[in-house]
C-alpha cells in the first residue's frame, strides 16, 4: 500500500554541470580555515580538514552533523574560500584553447561570428537529441547568407532553432545518446581545430599573441613589438608581457600545513 502511494516522476532528461560558488557554500557544512588537521593530542582540529562536522575520522568518533557513527555517516561537504580567482583545473585545457583563440587586443574570439552562432545553436539542438536538425543547420545558415548578405545571423538562427524546438515539443524524435555525444564532440573539436587558429583577428586585424601553458597551472602571453632603431631598421622584439594567475588548489593548502 505504502509503495503505491510513493511519489514518482518519469525522467525526461539528465544533464551534468558544475556547482556555482553559491551552491557549494549552501551544500557545505563548514568553511575550512585551519591548516592543521590534528592537534598535539591527535584529535581533529576545529575548522581543519578532519573537522568532525564533515564526518567521523574513525570508530571512536561520532559525526557532529548527523550524530551517526563511522559506519553510518555518509560524510558531509566542506569548502575552502580561495583568496584569489583561480582556474578550475578541470577546464584548464579549454581555457588555454579559448585564450589562444582570442584576440588580446579587442577581446573577441578570432573566428567568424557566423561560426560561433552556428555552433551555439547546433549544441542547443543536440541538447534535446535533434541530430538531423543540428546537421541541417549549416545548410540553413548558408541559405540565409546567400539571401541576406547583411542580415542578422544570430537572430535568424535563433528563430529557426526556436521553431524546430517548438515543433518537436510533443514528439519524441531524439537520436541515440551515443550518436548525439559523438556528433557533439566532433563539432567541438572541429571548431577548435579549424576555426580558432587564425593568424589575424578578423575584428581588429591585430596579429595573434603567442600563448604558452606551463604545468597546467600558468599561462604566459608573449607579445611582439616592432622597435624602430635610429638607423630606421625595424626589429621585432618578443616580450613575455603578462603572466596569468597561479593555480591554488586543495593540494597546495594541504602541503603548506606540513
Ligand atoms: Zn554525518
Ligand atoms: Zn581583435
Amino acid at each position: 500500500m505504502a509503495a503505491r502511494e510513493a511519489p514518482w516522476r518519469r525522467l525526461a532528461g539528465l544533464s551534468f554541470g558544475m556547482y556555482a560558488a553559491e551552491e557549494i557554500r549552501k551544500l557545505s557544512m563548514k568553511s575550512i580555515t585551519n591548516p592543521v588537521f590534528l592537534d598535539n593530542a591527535g584529535t581533529p582540529s576545529p575548522n581543519g580538514l578532519y573537522d568532525l562536522s564533515l564526518g567521523p575520522l574513525d570508530n571512536k568518533e561520532v559525526c557532529a552533523t548527523c550524530m551517526q557513527d563511522f559506519n553510518s555517516c555518509p560524510g558531509h561537504l566542506g569548502h575552502i574560500e580561495l583568496p584569489l580567482t583561480v582556474y578550475n583545473p578541470l577546464f584548464f585545457d579549454k581555457l588555454f584553447l579559448l585564450i589562444r583563440g582570442s584576440c588580446l587586443n579587442c577581446c573577441h574570439l578570432t573566428c567568424p561570428r557566423a561560426v560561433i552562432h552556428l555552433l551555439f545553436n547546433q549544441l542547443k539542438l543536440l541538447e534535446v537529441g535533434l541530430l538531423q536538425a543540428a546537421h541541417d543547420l549549416e545548410a540553413v545558415l548558408s541559405r540565409f547568407l546567400e539571401e541576406n548578405r547583411d542580415g542578422d545571423i544570430e537572430e535568424a538562427l535563433r528563430l529557426h532553432v526556436e521553431e524546430v524546438l517548438h515543433n518537436n515539443q510533443f514528439r519524441d524524435q531524439g537520436a541515440p545518446v551515443k550518436t548525439v555525444c559523438e556528433y557533439r564532440s566532433k563539432l567541438i573539436s572541429q571548431f577548435w581545430k579549424s576555426q580558432m587558429s587564425s593568424k589575424k583577428c578578423p575584428n581588429c586585424k591585430a596579429g595573434r599573441s603567442l600563448v604558452r601553458k606551463e604545468h597546467n597551472s600558468k599561462l604566459t602571453v608573449t607579445n611582439s613589438t616592432i622597435v624602430i632603431q635610429k638607423s630606421g631598421k625595424k626589429t621585432i622584439v618578443e616580450e613575455a608581457a603578462s603572466m596569468y594567475v597561479l593555480l591554488i588548489c586543495y593540494k597546495n593548502l594541504i602541503e603548506t600545513s606540513h
